[in-house]
């Protein structure tokens, strides 16, 4: 057999290991942000219909620029932020991470550099290295919240082309200040990512970034139909910007990338949105009855707003995430000592987190 370091492997690649959190056929499976809850049968019964007829399509290319699919991506964006935010404002891809690497295979690249403010997602430095982008790690406050001042003087002293800014954030939960994410822009004179990936989950007061796209040429607000809307495994990821980085994302971009089968999906869900994201405050419920069960057991968590929760002190996380998955409750641990996350979703996953973490920790639930 050959290894892979006996391949002419890129260097950067080199001693790297692929992304993937464990999937693992366990009762309770709370470590990749999915929605719980089944599609709506209405939906199904819609999608069949879409599905065949965009089957019988298939000796074609797709529609290469989606645009059925992005306006109604837009029209969402438009209702549920209060902000027009115009089709050819929009760009959808296979998921966020296909969104996110068609902007940095623009905007990034060899000799180029991004930052974001660790710890965040890790798919950002990953996505960037796939790029040939080099990496600068920005700084958090111990509590995980960003220092806007310390942000901004980080983000003029490496004058990265790429910007990072994850809010709500994965794996903390913490939503990031519109002011901060302006200051960010004004610190910066490269492209401002804001992965907004759990956007729909925020709570009260939480505004989305979409807010601040007018006038702001160089920002980019990141969404995903995987999350909020139940449908990770449709692979639906896309973006807001100012028309002129929709055009330039073009120069990168795969010929019809989005296959007609995914742009049709996509569409059937979105004109099912109400249905889709009347799971979500029952996802909140959930996620703060997490936290608020977590004193009572001795522990603690991190001010989420989005559909999982970053909870600890841990003397040894490892150890306490084997202990839940022998209890059948499968949770992530990401990497950061004395602390792991779990995914909020239905009432008996809550039941049955809580059970196992009390049994874990000690203390009966
Ligand atoms: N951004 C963040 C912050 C995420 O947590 C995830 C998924 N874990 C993604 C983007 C990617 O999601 P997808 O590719 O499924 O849209």
């Amino acid at each position: 057999m050959t290894a892979m370091e006996e391949l002419p492997l890129r260097p950067e690649l080199r001693g790297r290991t692929p992304y993937g959190a464990p999937q693992l056929a366990v009762r309770y499976a709370l470590n990749t942000n999915e929605n719980p809850h089944p599609l709506p049968p209405a939906l199904l019964a819609d999608l069949q219909v879409a599905l065949a007829d965009a089957a019988a399509g298939l000796n074609r290319y797709p529609d290469r620029d989606a645009t059925a699919l992005r306006t109604d991506l837009a029209a969402y964006l438009s209702r549920s932020s209060g902000e027009p935010v115009a089709p050819g404002q929009v760009w959808a891809a296979n998921g966020s991470n296909e969104v996110l690497q068609q902007v940095l295979q623009t905007f990034g690249g060899a000799g180029r550099t991004a930052l974001g403010f660790t710890p965040s997602y890790s798919m950002h430095p990953i996505i960037s290295a796939g790029t040939g982008t080099s990496w600068v790690d920005g700084h958090r406050r111990d509590d995980f919240t960003i220092d806007r001042a310390q942000a901004t003087a980080q983000v003029r002293e490496v004058q990265p082309d790429v910007v990072f800014v994850t809010s709500p954030n994965n794996p903390t939960g913490t939503a990031v200040e519109l002011d901060t994410i302006a200051a960010l822009y004004e610190a910066s004179s490269g492209v401002l990512v804001v992965d907004e990936a759990y956007a729909e989950f925020a709570r009260p007061g939480t505004p989305s970034a979409l807010t601040l796209l007018p006038g702001r040429p160089r920002l980019v607000v990141s969404r995903t139909m995987s999350k909020a809307f139940g449908m990770a495994g449709l692979r639906l990821g896309y973006l807001a910007a100012d028309p002129a980085v929709v055009d330039a994302l073009q120069l990168v971009r795969l010929p019809y990338h989005l296959s007609s089968l995914t742009q049709a999906a996509a569409r059937t869900a979105l004109a099912h949105t109400e249905q889709l994201l009347a799971t979500v405050d029952a996802v909140k419920t959930e996620r703060d009855r997490i936290v608020t069960a977590l004193p009572g057991l001795g522990l603690t968590s991190v001010p989420s707003d989005a559909n999982f929760v970053l909870f600890g002190h841990f003397a040894d996380s490892a150890a306490t995430w084997q202990a839940l998955l022998d209890r059948g409750v499968l949770v992530r641990d990401v990497g950061l000592p004395g602390w792991l996350r779990v995914t909020a979703g239905t009432t008996e996953e809550t039941d049955a987190f809580l059970t196992a973490l009390g049994e874990v920790a000690g203390t009966p639930a």
